[in-house]
């Protein structure tokens, strides 16, 4: 038995398996069988890039997206199912409200950072891709992927601090109004 990489043995072999499913007739999540990345997104390679095989499929199925920006939606929720009935394209914006639906998503850079995991940290850190290209493979903001690259990251200790500190100002606005806080 050959030895099978997750990206599959031979090239272009994850990009038929999902041409064979462009017209995918099931309302069931449809997995994606090859490699994912670190947020459970489907992936494959083609040539030294690596795509989002949902994005591909969104194409696929839906043709080209109405700009670059647009996002490859699940409707489902679930980042490895490329069913074809479950991806649309949407903006940035309305693909955030759909993951707030889904609990999938919470709120922005908060959320950006909680989902991302130490190896993807790493692989933003170290790759010289565009940080829009690495926001769109990461499903994260490109604000997201350049704080990453500057050494920032979030935890709960920061947002404590930041907390912390716009209590402190809060109090001092309420002291210079002359109405002081208990
Ligand atoms: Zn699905």
């Amino acid at each position: 038995m050959p030895r099978a990489s997750r990206l599959g043995t031979s090239p272009g072999q994850p990009r038929s398996w999902l041409e064979g499913r462009r017209f995918h007739l099931s309302d069931d999540c449809l997995v994606w069988p090859f490699a994912i990345n670190a947020f459970g997104y489907g992936i494959l390679k083609a040539g030294t890039r690596t795509l989002v095989a949902s994005r591909v499929m969104c194409a696929m199925a839906h043709g080209q997206p109405p700009t670059p920006d647009h996002e490859a939606a699940h409707s489902c929720g679930n980042p490895q199912c490329v069913n074809p009935k479950h991806i649309r394209w949407a903006t940035a914006k309305e693909n955030h409200a759909d993951k707030i639906g889904h609990g999938t998503n919470g709120a922005g850079e908060k959320s950006n950072f909680a989902k991302l995991r130490a190896g993807a940290m790493l692989a933003i850190r170290e790759s010289d891709e565009p940080s829009a290209e690495l926001a769109r493979r990461f499903d994260v903001t490109t604000r997201t992927v350049r704080h990453i690259r500057g050494g920032r990251t979030w935890n709960p200790e920061h947002a404590l601090t930041l907390d912390a500190k716009s209590a402190h100002r809060a109090k001092v606005r309420e002291i210079n109004r002359g109405t002081r806080l208990t």
